[in-house]
Formats: C-alpha cells, structure tokens, sequence
C-alpha cells in the first residue's frame, strides 16, 4: 500500500495562513498533480507530507500509519516516512560524479555491483545523460542536473515518489520527452507520484488526478478530463485554459430542461437541469468555436481582429460588436482577412455556466 491522507491540514508562515484545512487522498499508483499558481501553498503541502514542515493542524497518514498528528503535536521524521523528494534545486552531492550519485541509493542497500552497475546505466539512459555519468555536477548544465536528480529518484524504483517542478529548467523538446518518460516509469513501476507544476499543459498530459489551489484551498481534485471540461469554479477555468478560455457575462434563468442566457452572443438555451437564475458567466472554449467566412443559421457576426498561425492550428481573435472579444482555435490553416465578417456557432451543451456572485459551476 501506498496511500496518502492529509485531513484538516492547516499550516501558517508567521501570521499567515498558507495552506486551509486541507482534506487530500492520494490512492496508491495515482499520478496526483498539485497545479495552481504561484504561492498557492503546493511546495508546502509536499514539505509537510515529507516532513520538511510542521503543519499547526490536521492529520496525515502514509500507509495507514499516523505520521502528522496536529493536536498531540506528533511528526514522524523525514526517514521514517519512506518517501523519496525530487527538489527543482536538485541537491546533488558535489564531490561525487554523476554515476555515484545516482548509485548512492543502491550501495545503501547493499546491492550486487553489477546488478547497481546496470540499474544507474538504465536510469541514466532514460533520462538521456549516460554519456554524463563520469562528470560531476559543477560540470554540467540545470537542466542535465535537474534530469540526475530524477534518475537518482527513480533508481530505487521507490513505491511513493514526489516530484517539485521536476522539468522547469529543461528546454520544450526535451521537457515533452521527459513527461513522456515519467508518465511510461509511473506506469510500469505502479509508484505513486506526487508532482508539483504551474504548468497546466503538463498537468492535464500526466496526471491520473490534478488537485487545484488557490491561496492555500483546494478548489477542486478531479481527472484531467473533468478538471479541463468542467472546472469547479471560475478560477480553475480562467487558469487552466489554454488557449485562455472566453468568459461572457450574461443573465441567466431556467425555463425546464435548459437555462436560457442572454448576452453578447444573444439569446442561447443551454441544455442543463440547473435551476439557476441571475447574473452568470458563460465559458465558451475556443476550440469549441467553429468560424464561417459565409452566414449560416444561428451564426453571430464577428469582425476578425486578427489571426495567429501556429503550424497545425491557427488562433483567431474575433470581435461581437464594441465590447466582447473572443478566441477561436481552428485546426489548420486558415486565410482570413483582418476587419472581415464571419460567422461563429459553437454547440450549447459544451458551454459552461457560472454563478456570477459565487464563480462556482452552475451548468
Ligand atoms: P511556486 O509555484 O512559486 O513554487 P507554491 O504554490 O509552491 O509556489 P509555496 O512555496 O508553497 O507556494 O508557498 C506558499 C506561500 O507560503 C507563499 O506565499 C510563500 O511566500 C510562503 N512561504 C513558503 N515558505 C515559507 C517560509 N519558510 N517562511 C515564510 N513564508 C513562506
């Protein structure tokens, strides 16, 4: 068992109150990523799972076993919790190569010679530094450091592995690779991994389940596919879009089966059961927008403002009269003039609705 529970978690930094009540399960061989923004409290919640920090509050349990007990002010030490921390400062041993690094966790054990011999050659092959193992770290480059930190995490092919911004100082090629090679070791070695990231691209392509902060609050722990499509509140989906997501205010009430919204885009019926009536905002994603150079039925007439090609898809920043910009992801190419009118239409049931006052999910 590699199960992780953190209840009613609550730690301060002086008279700041950096993570609140936090309620967290990680199951054994999840790929749990906490995403948010800078400052939300994601490092902290990895330091008081490892113990690194003390939470003023809550319980954690790894295995079944108590580790943090905030009320009778137990913390087991770092060592005695079994887990092993993979930093964004990678704390590598400087006196020793990249090979004895990487091996170090295996003399502990004990291990044959040979047998360590060919574990760190694997673990320094994944990661594409073999040619490295006789360097030592003043030699080599953050990124080429970054990826021994992970080889030296993943030698030991240990049974919870957490993982703090693991590729930020990797170039977008090798960055695309690496997630590629975490998310296959995840899979063949069953760990369960605890992953730190601001990147929700990296978020969405990893992880088996994402937990999302905001200032200290867990704001929502879904799949991938149910954070992106249906993010909780208004937050999660003005963060995790990308393209950024299209917000249009609107006036909302039920009329049976349906919300009926009325705004920029006109009067819109949205499948949904809610019975949610008053000031919302309607997200609109921008692949979800399809653009007609000619008026089709139900279209809304946009003005081109301007389009952005990116290789296999081209961005589309359209304006719906004075007030309301929009963005359109179409896939491939697409010639269109600036100032032109189109046509957009997007399917009603892929929109969804947000409580204005509140900013959580209505529909
Ligand atoms: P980032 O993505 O920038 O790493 P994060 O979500 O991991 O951010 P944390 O590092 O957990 O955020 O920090 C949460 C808050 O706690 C921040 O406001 C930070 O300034 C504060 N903080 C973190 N460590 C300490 C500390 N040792 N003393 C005082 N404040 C701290």
């Amino acid at each position: 068992m590699s199960r992780i529970v953190l209840k009613g978690v609550n730690k301060y930094f002086d008279n700041n109150h950096i993570l609140k009540d936090l309620d967290l399960v990680i199951e054994e061989g999840d790929f749990m990523t906490l995403l948010g923004p800078s400052g939300c409290g994601k490092t902290t919640t990895l330091r008081v799972i490892t113990g690194l920090e003390n939470p003023e509050a809550g319980l954690i349990t790894i295995n079944e076993k108590e580790v943090v007990n905030g009320t009778t002010h137990y913390y087991a030490s770092p060592s005695k919790r079994g887990l092993n921390l993979v930093f964004q400062s990678y704390a590598l041993w400087p006196h020793m190569t990249v090979y004895d690094n990487v091996a170090f966790g295996l003399e502990m054990q004990r291990m044959p010679k040979a047998e360590i011999a060919r574990k760190v050659e694997n673990a320094l092959d994944k990661m594409k530094i073999l040619q490295l193992k006789d360097r030592y770290p003043s030699e080599l480059s953050g990124g080429q450091q970054q990826r021994v930190a992970i080889a030296r995490a993943i030698v030991t092919e240990p049974k919870i592995l957490l993982l703090d911004e693991p590729l930020s100082n990797l170039d977008a090629k090798l960055r695309l690779e690496m997630r590629a090679e975490l998310k296959r070791l995840h899979r063949e070695l069953n760990t369960t991994i605890i992953y730190v990231t601001h990147d929700q691209v990296e978020a969405l392509t990893m992880s088996t389940k994402i937990a999302v902060f905001f200032e200290g609050t867990l704001v929502q722990v879904d799949s991938p596919k149910e954070v992106y499509r249906h993010p909780s509140d208004i937050r999660v989906a003005d963060f995790i879009g990308n393209p950024k997501i299209n917000f249009v205010d609107a006036a909302c009430e039920p009329i049976g089966g349906a919300l009926r919204t009325v705004s920029s885009l006109g009067v819109r019926d949205i499948p949904s059961p809610s019975s949610f009536q008053g000031e919302a905002v309607l997200a609109l994603y921008p692949e979800d927008i399809r653009i007609s150079a000619e008026p089709v039925e139900s279209g809304i007439a946009c003005s081109v403002y301007s389009v952005l090609p990116a290789g296999s898809e081209t961005l589309v920043q359209l304006s719906v009269g004075s007030e309301l910009n929009l963005l359109a992801k179409c896939i491939g190419e697409l010639e269109l003039p600036v100032g032109s009118t189109v046509w957009i239409t997007f399917p009603a049931d892929k929109v969804n609705v947000y409580s204005k006052e509140t900013g959580k999910l209505v529909s």
